[in-house]
């Protein structure tokens, strides 16, 4: 089976979450991968060297250059002429172009797998996490996208891929690029950090937020998530938000600050290695997830716990 696989990058650099849909993909055959973008060489280079790429295809182009996925989209659904499967990591920008993909070579979506059972037969979430289903699919090219959290990363050294040019498809004029605003951070990014300090509705403010949940993941160099009731609320960010509609994350360490363990907030950290809850009701459901429990005032714990570090 040959398999393409969308790789994402941005600012020149290709990004983490590339390396689990490049595994998933290698449990189905050989691995090509799709660069798109404008002035995109650098990136080519990083992904020929992934473990077990064996080929690169590159569409540099004006067109491509903010990878709208109107312009991205029928590209690939071009370049599927070549290939049985298409690979996208299930993030924002997975998310916005496999589907298109997926409609314009006219089958279905296999959504965020969890693990590749056979070539057409796969598991995926169902009902924010609580049950997983088996899908079989009969499509005669698959359209899938892939948690990162269920599959190990790929090397990014070690392969040698070749590279090849493909033509862009050029500027479909659906949609325009009109500005962006990207939250810069010295922290690691939520998706593959190995801590993660996420605070709750509990934080009252977004100055009480920044205040006692910052210095914490600062001084264990953690990244910041947060519940969308923080969110919601104003507190935090929109990318800070961890859950079913926000980012599924499984670290090796989760603190949840005054966050109750709505399931759907379970949903997107449930598979971390060691989840450390931090809140005043001993029966908030969070603690029958957690490894680590403090029953406790967040306001006079955090301080504490920030300061003991
Ligand atoms: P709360 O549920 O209000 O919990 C606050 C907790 O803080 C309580 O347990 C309380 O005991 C504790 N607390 C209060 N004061 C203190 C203190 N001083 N010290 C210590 N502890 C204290 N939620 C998400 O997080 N992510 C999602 O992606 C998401 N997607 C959703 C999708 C849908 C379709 C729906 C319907 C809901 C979704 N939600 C999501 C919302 C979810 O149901 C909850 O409402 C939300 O997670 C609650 O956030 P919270 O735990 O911060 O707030």
């Amino acid at each position: 089976m040959k398999t393409l696989v969308l790789v994402e990058h941005e600012g020149g650099q290709l990004k983490d979450a590339t390396l689990a849909a490049v595994t998933a993909a290698s449990k189905l055959g050989d691995v090509s991968l799709i660069v798109a973008g404008s002035g995109v060489g650098g990136v080519a280079e990083q992904a020929a060297k992934i473990a077990g790429v064996t080929r690169v295809e590159v569409a540099d182009d004006a067109s491509l250059e903010h990878g709208l996925a109107e312009n991205v989209a029928p590209l690939i659904a071009e370049r599927m002429a070549d290939y049985d499967a298409f690979l996208a990591p299930a993030t924002t920008t997975g998310k916005n172009v496999a589907p298109r993909v997926a409609a314009l070579l006219d089958v279905m979506q296999i959504s965020d797998i969890l693990s590749v059972e056979a070539q057409d037969t796969f598991t995926r979430p169902i009902y924010a996490g609580n049950a997983i289903a088996t899908v079989k699919s009969a499509d005669a090219k698959k359209v899938i996208t892939v948690r990162g959290t269920a599959f190990e990363k790929a090397a990014l050294e070690g392969g040698s891929a070749e590279v090849a040019q493909v033509g862009g498809s050029g500027d479909k004029g659906l949609s325009s690029f009109v500005g962006q605003e990207v939250a810069h951070s010295e922290r690691p990014e939520l998706t593959s950090a190995n801590i993660i300090v996420s605070g709750g509705r509990a934080l009252g403010s977004s100055e009480q937020f920044h205040a006692l949940i910052d210095p914490l993941a600062d001084k264990l160099g953690a990244a910041v998530g947060a519940s969308r009731a923080a969110v919601d609320a104003g507190y935090a960010p929109n990318d800070y938000q961890v859950g079913q509609t926000g980012k599924i994350v499984a670290p090796e360490v989760y603190i949840a600050v005054g966050i109750s363990g709505a399931i759907q907030h379970l949903a997107g950290m449930k598979d971390s290695k060691t989840i450390v809850a931090i809140n005043k009701d001993e029966d908030a459901p969070i603690f029958q997830v957690a490894d680590i429990g403090l029953v406790g005032d967040l306001f006079k714990i955090v301080p504490e716990l920030t300061e003991k570090l």
